[in-house]
């Protein structure tokens, strides 16, 4: 074996060794309705790690858009947007984003990971500060990283560490950033304190709230609604097109000049093929849904309010999220592989995260509940986290 691929086993032992090793699993068939899914072993398993908060992903109108325009407008956009790629049902989603994000406009990107590298780096620079929270997905630091600025860390939610990092150098500090609901553990960014400190002292506020747009909010809007915080307030906010809207891609929104300035500056932006038009037109399909029935978020509301209290009565301990994501906190990665494997068993997809996805220690399992679960699922799943808990996770 030549001496570089040995390096790459060696690697691969130590990843394995540390129970670190990640691997992935085929899905041979997705329910379009309920939740289960087949993996490619024959295994029927019902998902509770998926981001398909409203169960939009498998509706009828999101697949029907998607094959109606790929019959007009063909599979793939063929260029970027700068060159022939951008096409109508890009044009009219980013004008429906905008309506309801209520800002001027919104910019598609091919990824929230592609969107948050493009707006950092572009209003980030060398000799520049860019203050995160701690727990801030990985697409932030990397954007952070990519854009050459200093990057500075506060402590989870502490948005006083925050306001003091910010004026340990406040001339050279240019952006805050934070998610809007924490991915790995869905409690919510104090936004209120971050948008004053930012607002004070006169810094860009970036909120990636990919798992609060559609979600969180009477209307769908999000953290932001829920606080009750307009585009002053957070004048940069990403979303993601791929968790509660059931479909793919993302997008900046902001001010007009925001907007013009990325598709200037935005190297993600400039330098990659535009999204399919056909997955435009399903994420179309999908923002009309969620503005028209908040029957999904209400019922989801009620989902999460039923998990909590049936897993309090199982003796699961859980964080103090209201939201979808729900995890359970079990230590060292062979814990929480050894729960995934149990729950698997007994017939729950549920996925064990580990470092470095979490900080060292607090590997979990990250429970996601979906509008499209039924009461009983919920229930039967809240029953087997007690029993395994009760029992104690066998570490194979
Ligand atoms: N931001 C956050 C907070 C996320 O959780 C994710 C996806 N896991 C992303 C951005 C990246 O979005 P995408 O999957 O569209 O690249």
């Amino acid at each position: 074996m030549k001496r570089e691929a040995r390096a790459l086993e060696a690697a691969l032992a130590r990843l394995e060794a540390a129970q670190l090793r990640r691997a992935r699993v085929t899905v041979r068939e997705r329910a379009l309705t309920g939740r289960t899914l087949t993996l490619a072993d024959g295994r029927e398993l019902i998902d509770f790690s998926s981001n398909d908060y409203l169960g939009l992903a498998g509706h009828p109108a999101l697949a029907r858009a998607m094959a109606e325009s790929a019959a007009r407008a063909g599979a793939g956009s063929g260029a970027s947007h700068l060159i022939t790629g951008h096409g109508a049902e890009h044009a009219r989603l980013e004008e429906e984003l905008a309506a309801f994000t209520q800002r001027e406009r919104a910019l598609l990107f091919s990824t929230g990971y592609m969107a948050n590298l493009a707006v950092i780096s572009a209003l980030a620079g060398r000799g520049e500060r860019v203050v995160l929270d701690r727990l801030c997905h990985a697409s932030l630091i990397d954007g952070a990283r990519l854009s050459g600025a200093t990057l500075v860390r506060y402590a989870h939610a502490a948005a006083d560490e925050a306001a003091r990092l910010v004026d340990a150098d406040p001339e050279h500090t240019v952006l805050l950033a934070t998610d809007g609901v924490f991915s790995m553990d869905g409690d919510l960014a104090p936004l209120p304190e971050l948008s004053r400190c930012a607002r004070a002292r006169r810094l860009w506020l970036l909120v990636d709230d990919a798992h609060g747009l559609g979600v969180i909010g009477a209307n769908g809007g999000g953290v932001l609604e829920h606080f009750g915080l307009g585009s002053d307030a957070v004048p940069v906010l990403v979303g993601t097109l791929g968790k509660a809207f059931g479909s793919f891609g993302a997008f900046v929104a902001g001010s007009a000049a925001l907007i013009e300035f990325l598709i200037q500056k935005a190297r993600t932006y400039l330098y990659t093929t535009a999204l399919p038009q056909p997955v435009a037109a399903a994420t179309r399909a999908a923002l009309a849904l969620i503005r028209q029935e908040s029957g999904r978020r209400e019922r989801l509301v009620s989902l999460v309010t039923r998990f909590r209290a049936a897993a309090h009565a199982a003796g699961v301990p859980l964080g103090a999220s209201t939201t979808p994501i729900q995890p359970i906190l079990l230590g060292s990665p062979a814990a929480a592989l050894a729960a995934q494997r149990q729950l698997a068993a007994a017939g729950y997809w549920v996925v064990a995260i580990r470092p470095p996805t979490v900080p060292a220690g607090s590997a979990r399992l990250r429970i996601t509940l979906s509008a499209g679960h039924t009461e009983a699922q919920i229930d039967a799943l809240a029953a087997e986290l007690g029993a395994l808990l009760a029992r104690g996770v066998h570490e194979a």
